[in-house]
């Protein structure tokens, strides 16, 4: 069975971790999480970048950085992955939905402002795919409405969108490392800060609310507990994997975009003929091949073609179920405006196997079962 996902190994994972073992050094912020955070600053451009332990807890520090209290509420697309919500939901604020873009499936950027009240206090955009969200209306808005802006842009490092790397456009970024993203240390994140006066108070969050940080620096002689905080730094170990995989970062960029192309090569005739959708690139976005999807023409046919692929050893995979259709989405959320694409939409989407290292046979093999699915259709 070829699968959806097999998470990124470069090779010099082990040597890293087996480093750090030696040194002694095992907890969070050694050397090979400095590497990582300067390497993510050099390259994105953002004036600090901190290695947390998942995506999920980069929003999570964001929205406590952002002060989101009981009754706030957070305006996002309703088709993305449940942690968006949960980091703001988890302080009390409820998640105000919107409508999202058939072409990109990002949040609809035209229908923000309708949804904002007096209790808005941030907008949180996903890139999804690893296409940026149209940001300089995005963050139009939330300049003259005074709200801050989190990129959710777990799926999305290493992307840009007219020159800026995703995650330093807004106020927060939030990168995720998980095994099913482009760079990975298993579970693992981080989070891109812009404005330099939020620096310290992240710093205190990330580590137990404790002036730590600054202690290591040489700029107090003792550290203590100065604020409320939590434990959101990775092991050494952890890091010492992802800084392999960063350090050959353009690498598995160029391997995976490579699978990308000849995907889209190989369907665009089908979309031609009007049977599938196929990503849309919008201009100024330069994306990373975070995945490749199709979007079959409904619910139906989506189902045979998964089974079809499934009886022919390729493994197809669909999300998100809407969150504001969940359980949770409905006790925590409100969809704003009407549901025109992200019901619809998200019915028709199917990944397509897509990670570093997938070979030219098991993609054409792919390539294949989809032809052969639409051929008489
Ligand atoms: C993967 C993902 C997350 C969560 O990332 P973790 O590192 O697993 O917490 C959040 N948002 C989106 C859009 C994602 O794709």
């Amino acid at each position: 069975m070829i699968s959806f996902n097999v998470p990124p190994c470069v090779g010099t994972e082990e040597k890293y971790i087996k480093d750090a073992i030696a040194k002694h050094k095992i907890c969070g912020d050694g050397e090979y999480t400095k590497k990582c955070n300067a390497w993510l600053e050099e390259r994105t451009g953002s004036p600090k970048v901190l290695l947390t332990t998942s995506c999920t807890h980069a929003t999570e520090m964001a929205a406590l950085l952002a002060e989101i209290e009981p009754g706030d509420e957070v305006i996002m697309p309703s088709f993305t992955f449940v942690s968006t919500a949960d980091a703001f939901v988890l302080r009390g604020a409820k998640a105000v939905f919107v409508d999202i873009r058939p072409d990109t499936m990002n949040i609809d950027e035209t229908k923000i402002e309708a949804a904002i009240t007096k209790k808005t206090k941030a907008i949180v955009p996903v890139h999804y795919a690893g296409v940026s969200c149209e940001m300089d209306t995005i963050m139009d808005i939330a300049r003259r409405h005074n709200l801050l802006v989190i990129e959710d842009a777990a799926q999305g490092v290493l992307s840009s969108y007219k020159g800026k790397a995703l995650g330093t456009i807004g106020d927060y970024g939030c990168f995720s490392f998980h095994e099913t993203k482009n760079y990975s240390m298993g579970e693992g994140g981080a989070i891109l800060i812009k404005n330099e006066d939020m620096i310290e108070p992240a710093e205190i969050i990330r580590e137990k609310g404790t002036n730590r940080a600054k202690f290591f620096r040489g700029q107090i002689d003792k550290y203590t507990w100065v604020n409320a905080g939590s434990s959101y730094l990775p092991s050494e170990l952890n890091a010492a994997y992802l800084y392999g995989e960063l350090e050959q970062a353009d690498k598995i960029f160029d391997d995976r975009m490579n699978s990308w192309n000849e995907y889209y090569k190989a369907f665009k005739d089908i979309a031609d003929a009007g049977k599938i959708d196929l990503p849309v690139i919008p201009e100024g976005c330069e994306h990373n091949a975070h995945m490749f999807y199709l979007k079959c023409k409904d619910l139906e046919e989506r189902t045979n073609l998964i089974s079809f692929a499934k009886e022919h050893g390729v493994q197809m995979v669909f999300h998100y179920i809407p969150l504001h259709s969940a359980p949770a989405g409905k006790k925590h959320g409100r969809f704003n405006g009407e549901d025109i694409y992200t019901t619809k939409e998200s019915e028709r989407l199917v990944r397509l196997p897509l990670y570093y290292g997938l070979t030219d046979e098991d993609r054409n093999k792919v390539i294949d079962v989809v032809r052969d699915f639409y051929k008489n259709r």
